[in-house]
């Protein structure tokens, strides 16, 4: 079966859902992540968006993808939005699969500290009640280092992708 190839799947895109002129300046200010429903033919979906600060002023919106990606497009796929490289689509390869490894180290910490598996919460300083601080101290500098380690081999793949 070949792989799926990102024009034959419906996307949405940051741009189309134009958050700009559903958010006023006031509500970005108190909600770092919000969430927008979108309805078509597909069915209705809720979306996780977030929104960093732009150099010129303003702000540059995101949509959240489940592994906790930023993304300006995800793709519906089996009924669900995610981004390119959750939903498989395009290349696939052997690559992927070993840059994927600071990804599984993440997931790992994570359960250890109790904490959610879905990378777009960030529940700092929750501590499980029977963890040490100082073992708990050392598993959060080293997800924090993991988490660093996850984007940057992120970013070496695409490159090597010849995307950017
Ligand atoms: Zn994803």
């Amino acid at each position: 079966m070949s792989k799926g190839s990102v024009e034959n799947y419906s996307f949405v895109s940051v741009k189309q859902l134009n958050p700009a002129k559903l958010c006023s300046p006031d509500y970005l200010r108190n909600n770092k992540q919000f969430i927008i429903s979108i309805s078509s033919n597909y069915g209705n979906f809720d979306l996780d968006l977030t929104h960093t600060p732009c150099n010129y002023g303003g702000v540059r919106f995101w949509l959240l993808c489940s592994c906790g990606k930023r993304c300006t497009k995800l793709y519906l796929k089996r009924g669900a939005y995610a981004c390119r490289q959750c939903q498989q689509l395009n290349y696939m390869s052997q690559q992927w699969n070993k840059s994927d490894i600071p990804l599984l180290r993440v997931r790992r910490l994570r359960n250890r500290l109790e904490w959610p598996q879905d990378l777009r919460a960030w529940p700092i300083y929750q501590k499980p009640k029977n963890m040490h601080w100082r073992t708990f101290s050392a598993l959060v500098r080293e997800l924090e280092e993991r988490e660093q380690e996850r984007l940057q081999m992120f970013i070496v793949y695409l490159k090597g992708m010849g995307i950017w």
